[in-house]
């Protein structure tokens, strides 16, 4: 079985088109080759390459890994599209149920949704944040803000009527 894709925070970089806000480079694994490729969170909205393969990287068609609180941030903070993270944890049974009907989200809504997924178990501060008091729950987060949110294991059609995505 192929790794999911995973963001991870590697440096704080400057990137003059943000206005000089620090960013953060996230790392996005290659489908096609399984090659690393860091990138500035801020060009997600790009359509960058692997480096490798020259394979489009982008649209994310996976749910992506959070793995810092910074990380988090700067994600909802840079998404071009809208972002519906997933808070969720290990020993959760209705979290299991709802994980592939958030692949299939992030499949079918590849380029216009990115899909994230936070462990609460391994960011309770960013659960802590956003008040999250049952998992699964789900936000929907436009321009950098909470636009919907949702809990309980549903299908994907359900998800997606529920948070208007
Ligand atoms: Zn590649």
């Amino acid at each position: 079985m192929k790794r999911a894709i995973v963001t991870r925070n590697v440096r704080p970089s400057l990137d003059a088109r943000a206005g000089g806000h620090r960013l953060v480079d996230v790392i996005v694994q290659c489908l096609a080759c399984a090659r690393d490729n860091r990138l500035p969170a801020a060009r997600m909205g790009d359509k960058p390459r692997c480096a490798a393969c020259k394979a489009a990287l982008f649209p994310l068609a996976r749910p992506v890994s959070v793995a810092n609180s910074n990380e988090f941030e700067e994600l909802v903070r840079n998404s071009p599209s809208p972002i519906l993270v997933d808070f969720w944890a290990s020993w959760c049974g209705p979290c299991k149920t709802v994980a592939p009907e958030l692949e299939k989200l992030a499949r079918e809504r590849a380029g216009k949704v990115i899909v994230a997924k936070v462990d609460t178990e391994s960011l309770p501060e960013v659960a802590g944040r956003y008040g999250i008091r049952s998992i699964p729950t789900m936000i929907v987060f436009r321009d950098g803000r909470e636009s919907a949110r949702v809990s309980g294991a549903m299908p994907a059609s359900h998800i997606a009527e529920r948070l208007a995505i």
